[in-house]
């Protein structure tokens, strides 16, 4: 089963809930301790999406940024007051074990670069959050949850949605029981590819296309919204390879997933159309959200179709946030975090499999 029980769900809403359950927290003893993140990539997503995130968050805080740029890095420092002695580059990022200030290092990188910069980050004895997709391949995983277990250092995937309102309220209906017995889940993911020069398009950064990066949302959500782990897998690619920007990774990649309680996952990942949609079917009713996995703007629909529209109480809470504090807080009370490096890998493993059976063109037991 994915690690998203009910107490972790509360944990994962990050506060006075799971607070409460454990005792006294450790922040509660030590209120003015915010944990120092450094950023090691300042591009679409470390610098246009999570950066500007640390101004919600409760116990954690930027220290210092990892960038080949210099003089963006020294601008975005002084947008965001980081001291110009906590600004790294990819040479010196080494050099990261000798400031204090830095607890947690956050690899904003391309997938070819997630497994280095973790080792280095847990060899230099700092806790990492990596993005999704964890790694090129499994063995790099594997790699990666190694160093951290030899450094005594905790590892995350940067898996949002665990931490997101609205997936975590269609979470907590389906475990409820709201639709019956689960039956069949789907899930379209993909964006219309636009620049064909991207590192996402190249196979020796990306490690592979629309699958790697936005189909493993389809998988993600298959698992933590049914709760059960895959047993075996049907995959097909389809991709014009005339198209300049499919000549080293695939477009789209269609997959069926089989559960133990016999529910079917029935996955689409895409680069050249834009979809985000999330549908499960129990004998009672179902769950749908589209876009399930968006940035802000999800929606939730519980029932026969979409005619109640249900908005989670915590509608407003920030999951960029809560993602850099449910780390924090890990260290903080020396916990596991709910999507640990073993989680990144089960879904790189599959996602390998996922690739073979389209290949090979048969059914593959995982
Ligand atoms: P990006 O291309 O916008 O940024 C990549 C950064 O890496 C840039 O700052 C770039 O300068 C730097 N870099 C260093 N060496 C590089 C090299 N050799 N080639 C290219 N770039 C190099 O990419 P991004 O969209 O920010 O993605 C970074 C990571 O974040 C990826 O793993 C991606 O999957 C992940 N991501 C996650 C989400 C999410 O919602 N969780 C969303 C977007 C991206």
């Amino acid at each position: 089963m994915i690690d998203l029980n009910r107490r972790n769900v509360v944990l994962a809403a990050g506060g006075a809930l799971a607070a409460g359950a454990v005792g006294a927290p450790v922040w509660a003893q030590n209120p003015g301790r915010k944990l120092g993140y450094a950023i090691v990539g300042l591009g679409g997503y470390g610098l246009g999406v999570i950066i500007p995130q640390f101004k919600d968050c409760q116990h954690s805080r930027l220290v210092a940024l990892v960038s080949g740029d210099a003089a963006k890095a020294k601008r975005v420092a002084a947008e965001y007051g980081v001291p110009e002695k906590n600004i790294y580059n990819y040479q010196n990022y080494d050099s990261i074990r000798d400031n204090p200030d830095i607890d947690i290092v956050y690899v904003c990188l391309p997938v070819s670069m997630h497994a280095e910069y973790t080792i280095r980050a847990a060899k230099a004895g700092k806790h990492v959050l990596c993005e999704k997709p964890m790694a090129m391949n499994s063995a790099e995983c594997e790699a990666m949850i190694a160093a951290c277990k030899q450094a005594g250092k905790k590892l995350m995937i940067g898996y949002r949605c665990h931490f997101e309102p609205f997936n975590l309220e269609a979470i907590r209906r389906a475990r409820a029981g709201e639709i019956g017995k689960l039956r069949y889940f789907r899930s379209e993911h993909g964006f219309n590819f636009s620049n064909p020069n991207a590192w996402r398009l190249k196979k020796a950064m990306s490690g592979g296309g629309s699958m790697m990066d936005i189909g493993i949302y389809a998988l993600q959500a298959a698992r933590y919204m049914t709760g059960e782990e895959p047993v075996a897998l049907y995959a097909k690619e389809t991709t014009d390879r005339s198209d300049p920007r499919f000549r080293e990774v695939e477009d789209m990649i269609d997959f069926q997933l089989e559960f133990p309680s016999g529910v079917i996952g029935s996955c689409m990942s895409m680069y050249s159309a834009n979809q985000n949609h999330i549908l499960l079917m129990g004998d009672k009713g179902r769950i749908e959200m589209e876009p399930g996995t968006a940035y802000k703007g999800n929606r939730l629909w519980v029932g026969k179709g979409r005619e109640t529209e249900i908005t989670p109480k915590d509608v407003g809470a920030n999951q960029f946030a809560r993602q850099l504090d449910h780390l924090s807080e890990c260290v903080l009370q020396n916990r596991e975090p709910i999507v640990p490096g073993e989680e990144g890998l089960r879904d790189i493993r599959i996602i390998e499999a996922v690739y073979r059976s389209a290949r090979e063109k048969r059914r593959i037991t995982l």
